[in-house]
């Protein structure tokens, strides 16, 4: 018989910052998750949303979500209906960052049941990921940006990414040029715009750019603004990269089908989860657009090794829940010289202290 869920209990977690991600940004957000099975098992969960709405996130997880959740089989299966009672809140922002706590503790009760890890139970292809080390650094020196690059370039990785979208574009360029002239002409570099830019000023900024050879310009513009980036694609060669701001399986494939983007990078957690992340992750595949999961290495990763393709892991420099002491026991992920192996032994194995 398929035990349903019984509890769903929630934790408001606060995580200093090592690296501030800004001056106003010192600290992230987690609300821990765990769900109850009616055969007493536990499941942990997550959501994760690292500035704004934590209070929020809770607050629907306790009220909306536990209510329409207890009582149904306690499978990621219930994604859907749960989605959908809660829509009048909004399709996709803090009502799916909420739902994807309950999701991932499903996952983590699944892959336990079945005595694996969330990987073996999705069907492992990879043993490693490649991996580049990702800065939220636009607030820094130049000398400190260097720094940053130079560290990544010591740990062997081949792959950077680093923040643009000064107000004065000279800035970016001479930042831009710095951080390819550590790098020399073979690694990859990345750059991302955090939706700063206007068209006009994505279109200025680009063509001073380019030069440079950027694998991809991320979040140029608004990320609601699909029209503006399927503008702002065909004008310029270098490709377009965004997700981490949309919500929906829906926002992604009309994105994609409008010629807004070229890479589309879902955050595990703002979509709601695991199981819309593997919806979209087939999207990506069956429309032929590169998929590139945003941040939470110790998730994302998990997810990845059991994808088809070969996705980059993006490690952001002292991120990880593991490396800020977040974590109850260790993930059992590894990334060293550019490749990410490792992963927990047993379901999602993300344990907040
Ligand atoms: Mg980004």
């Amino acid at each position: 018989m398929t035990a349903t869920i019984a509890a769903v209990d929630t934790r408001l977690i606060t995580v200093p910052l090592t690296r501030p991600w800004g001056p106003d940004v010192t600290e992230i957000s987690v609300v821990a998750v765990d769900v109850t099975d009616s055969s007493g098992a536990v499941g942990h969960g997550f959501s994760w949303t690292p500035s704004i709405g934590a209070r929020a996130v809770q607050a629907l997880l306790d009220h909306d979500i536990a209510s329409a959740a207890i009582g149904r089989d306690a499978e990621p299966d219930v994604w859907r209906a749960l989605w959908e009672h809660l829509h009048e809140a909004g399709g996709g922002g803090v009502t799916t960052i909420a739902l994807a706590g309950l999701d991932l503790a499903l996952w983590d009760l699944r892959a336990r049941r079945a005595d694996r890890s969330v990987t073996d139970l999705l069907g492992r292809r990879h043993a490693s990921l490649p991996a580049y080390g990702s800065g939220v650094n636009l607030h820094y020196s130049l000398d400190d940006l260097v720094g940053q690059v130079e560290r990544w370039v010591a740990d062997g990785f081949t792959a950077v990414k680093f923040k643009v979208g000064s107000p004065d574009i000279a800035r970016d360029v001479e930042r831009v040029a710095a951080v390819r002239d550590v790098l020399g002409p073979d690694r990859t570099l990345m750059i991302d715009a955090n939706q700063r830019w206007s068209l006009e000023k994505a279109t200025d900024a680009m063509g001073r750019l380019a030069e440079f050879s950027p694998a991809w310009i991320e979040e140029p513009l608004r990320a609601d603004d699909i029209a503006g980036h399927a503008e702002l694609r065909r004008r310029i060669d270098v490709p377009i990269a965004f997700g981490e701001n949309r919500h929906t399986w829906y926002q992604f494939r009309d994105a994609i089908d409008a010629g807004a983007v070229d890479v589309i990078q879902p955050n595990v957690i703002r979509v709601g989860g695991i199981t819309p992340f593997l919806e979209i992750a087939e999207l990506a595949r069956d429309r032929g657009a590169q998929l590139a999961p945003h941040l939470l290495p110790e998730l994302s990763s998990q997810l990845s090794y059991a994808l088809p393709e070969e996705t980059w892991v993006e490690d952001v420099e002292s991120a990880g829940f593991g490396e800020l002491g977040a974590l109850a026991e260790p993930t059992g992920l590894r990334i060293a010289d550019g490749r990410a192996t490792g992963g927990p032994a047993l379901g999602l194995g993300i344990r907040f202290r």
